[in-house]
């Protein structure tokens, strides 16, 4: 049986990409010397793959943001305000995906969504109508070629028409349907190419026909598909899908004229089922999703080999793959020194997993499976006990009853009490909770690390850099205050780290976004609370101003949805157990004098199902309550706010009124606070702070931009309900920027104000 996976990580086993890419940004590198660490990180990549003896290796799964807007660059799909900054290529490509402001102009980024159910965010392409779509960018072609003049043949990876043309916005008059064709064509252009250059093989992803589908959208499929095939020659296309099935539609792909289909049996609940039911071509090539792309645990061999054998009975040709891409998992195990094989045995990341289906092939190749060490040693692991469990906290929530998911009082009698104890203008300014995590932040803490410093000045230092984040606060006229996070990692890790149950990685990074990369840490066994997390650092700030100093802390959803989980107990249990310890936090901040309580559930969105009809029983009914049950046990006069990111809110906005929390801010700048009619329209309860600027792009908002988001704002939610804030933290910013922008927001508050 052939092997193959649907695309590697990018960023380089120690993130050379990302430092690469900061440094170029900064001006420090040219960019031939960023093209150079991007070919290096493709040769290694390559080299590994081949030596570990896959058969179907993915070119053109590398970027330097993102895949999606590599493709809407290949298309031509360039909003005209970037092609105008009259930049270089690449510079133009940075633009698009981080905003610019200089010399050659001031333009916004394009808007950024997760993709699907990761925490990998991708620009949304935005067709204006001055976009004429044409092959207009080779990447793909560029990077075969440079495969193939080192040896070998690649399967070239795009991102597919139909899920771009889903995924894409249309600002202007034009509609999807206008593009219909010119799409089209620009694919078959690409195809011809590549059968020029000698591409055999051509991966097209269209993770879009896993969500739920209707009429409409499958005759879009099958028109753009029946088009592009009649042109395919003797290219061989690979549809992939992956994060889930593709029961709408998986007839309509069986029929049109595929040489292979990629379908995912780990996520996708009916792929087996489907497969069973109406068998799968002997014409066509099926790639198995069989290993796990977003998992650090190995695989299960006895389960995985089983499960090839039920698609075996069903199709003819067979080719063992990873789930998804292998983007959603960090690159090496090699560089964990510190783990002990007592853990790391249970793990495999990306080029583990490239191990892993070696070992498949192999062992399907032997006579007997029993007579294969590989098969025997991981048959021994599956059975051996992990010894990960805590009676008591599992005894506890055993032991909850309906009532420790309900606060009181009610949401207005609450509000009123707030309201008075807190005093807080009209539009009260506030931020979501970190400030730039500058170099001297980083170097502390590898110091720290290194045992370079004593805990003793790494404290002293958090506390210096606290006590001069207040100061700056309190200068430019912020309302509620932060202590600015200088003590944080990462907002799960900081967390992972402290709480019994979890193990942390040193070096497991995965891409998030761009340059952005974060390290998820490893829900291991039953999760418990310590000691006090937060509260050391949360009094020590609320001591040092009197306006209200927020504390800060992750919810159990967004802990468990930015941590790799378990897969041995439901995610249910985990998360409750994680919203057991969270509970504990927040009732010693509230002891400790803290009027307002931020519990963040920034990722609240990334595990909801992608289909709608497995919402509420799959994720929600128990991701709200968890939620709940972690600020049930406040006293009414303390303030519980919430956050979120990127993610569209409008479908479950319902769900977020029912976390119950005081007040909610979130993402909405980078969506042109499209949230708020929806706010509007279902009456939300909530008080709400739709964030006015954009954090993930350097550019300064003026205070006039800012009063426009204000009047937006106003039209669709009462004014005693709003709150100012930029739309997520500022730690990846620089003071630079922040600074001024705080303050544009400071003034804008102050303008509204003197109008009301
Ligand atoms: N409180 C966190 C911060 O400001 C929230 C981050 C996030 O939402 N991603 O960094
Ligand atoms: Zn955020």
């Amino acid at each position: 049986m052939q092997t193959s996976i649907i695309g590697y990580p990018r960023i380089g086993n120690l993130r050379e990409l990302k430092f690469a890419s900061e440094k170029y940004f900064r001006g420090e590198v040219s960019a031939e010397e960023l093209e150079k660490t991007a070919k290096e990180i493709r040769q290694y990549n390559l080299k590994i793959q081949r030596e570990s003896g896959l058969d179907f290796i993915p070119s053109n799964d590398f970027s330097f943001y993102d895949g999606v807007l590599d493709t809407a660059f290949m298309l031509g799909v360039v909003p005209k305000r970037y092609k105008d900054l009259k930049l270089s290529k690449l510079d133009t490509y940075f633009a698009a995906a981080r905003g610019y402001q200089g010399a050659n102009g001031d333009v916004k980024a394009l808007a950024m969504k997760k993709w699907y159910n990761t925490n990998y965010h991708y620009l949304v392409p935005e067709f204006d109508d001055d976009v004429i779509v044409k092959l207009e960018d080779t990447k793909p072609l560029d990077l075969f070629g440079e495969a193939k003049e080192v040896g070998v043949t690649t399967k070239c990876v795009v991102v597919g028409p139909f899920s771009f043309l889903k995924l894409a916005k249309y600002t202007g008059k034009k509609t999807l349907e206008d593009y219909v064709d010119s799409v089209a064509d620009a694919y078959i252009k690409l195809i011809e190419k590549y059968s020029a250059i000698g591409g055999e093989w051509l991966q097209i992803d269209e993770p879009s026909l896993v969500l739920d589908l209707d009429a409409e959208d499958i005759e879009l499929f099958e028109k753009l598909y029946k088009k592009i095939l009649a042109s395919k020659a003797s290219v061989k296309v690979l549809l992939q899908t992956y994060f889930g099935d593709v029961r709408d539609c998986y007839e309509n792909i069986i029929g049109l004229d595929f040489d292979g289909v990629g379908l995912d049996f780990v996520e996708g609940k009916k792929s087996l089922e489907l497969v069973k039911k109406h068998k799968f071509p002997d014409s066509k090539v099926l790639f198995a999703g069989v290993v796990n792309g977003k998992n650090i645990w190995k695989n299960n061999y006895q389960c995985t080999l089983n499960k090839l054998d039920e698609i075996g009975e069903c199709a003819k040709n067979v080719v063992i793959s990873t789930s998804c891409s292998l983007l959603h998992v960090p690159c090496t195990l090699k560089n964990e020194t510190k783990l002990e094989e007592n853990y790391t045995r249970y793990f495999a990341f990306a080029e583990e997993k490239l191990q892993e289906i070696a070992d498949l092939k192999s062992i399907l190749g032997a006579d007997s499976r029993e007579t294969v060490s590989t098969y025997i040693e991981n048959v021994e692991l599956f059975e051996k006990e992990r010894f990960v469990e805590n009676q008591e906290i599992k005894a506890r929530i055993a032991a909850l009853t309906e009532e420790d998911f309900v606060r009181k009082p009610a949401f207005d009698e609450r509000e009123k009490i707030q309201k008075e104890r807190l005093g807080l203008p009209v539009f009260p300014t506030t931020t979501i909770g970190s400030f730039p995590q500058t170099k001297d932040v980083k170097a502390k803490r590898t110091a720290l690390r290194k045992g370079e410093i004593s805990l003793e000045d790494y404290e002293g230092f958090v506390k210096h850099k606290i006590a001069e984040c207040v100061k700056i606060q309190e200068d430019i006229g912020l309302d509620v205050l932060v202590h600015g996070e200088f003590e944080r990692n990462d907002m799960v890790e900081y967390f992972g780290e402290q709480l019994q149950g979890y193990v942390f990685t040193e070096k497991a990074w995965v891409q998030s976004y761009g340059t952005r990369c974060v390290k998820p840490p490893i829900v291991w066994g039953d999760v418990s609370r310590k000691d006090a997390m937060t509260v050391k650092w949360s009094s020590y700030a609320q001591r040092l101003t009197d306006k209200p100093m927020k504390g800060m802390l992750t919810g159990p959803v967004t802990i468990l949805n930015w941590s790799f989980p378990r897969e041995d107990i439901s995610l249910k249990e985990s998360a409750f157990q994680i919203a057991c310890a969270i509970r504990e936090e927040v009732l010693d901040l509230e002891a400790a004098g803290i009027s307002i309580i931020q519990v963040d559930e920034a990722a609240l969105r990334e595990k909801l199902p992608l289909r709608k009809s497995d919402w509420n029983e799959d994720y929600l009914d128990w991701a709200i309550p968890a939620f709940r049950y972690v600020h049930t046990g406040v006293k009414p006069e303390t303030q519980i706010h919430t956050h979120m990111c990127y993610s569209e809110f409008a479908d479950i906005i319902g769900a977020i009124d029912d976390m119950d929390a005081d007040v909610i801010t979130f993402e909405a700048s980078r969506s042109d606070l499209s949230i708020l009619e929806v706010l509007k329209a279902s009456n939300f309860r909530t008080e709400v702070g739709p964030g006015v600027y954009d954090i993930h792009s350097p550019r300064i908002p003026s205070k006039d931009e800012i009063l426009e988001a204000v009047d937006k704002m106003r039209e669709n939610v009462e004014t005693s309900k709003l709150w100012l804030n930029p739309d997520c933290g500022l730690k990846t910013r620089g003071y630079e920027e922040t600074i001024p922008s705080l303050k544009n927001m400071v003034l804008a508050a102050k303008e509204v104000r003197a109008d009301i």
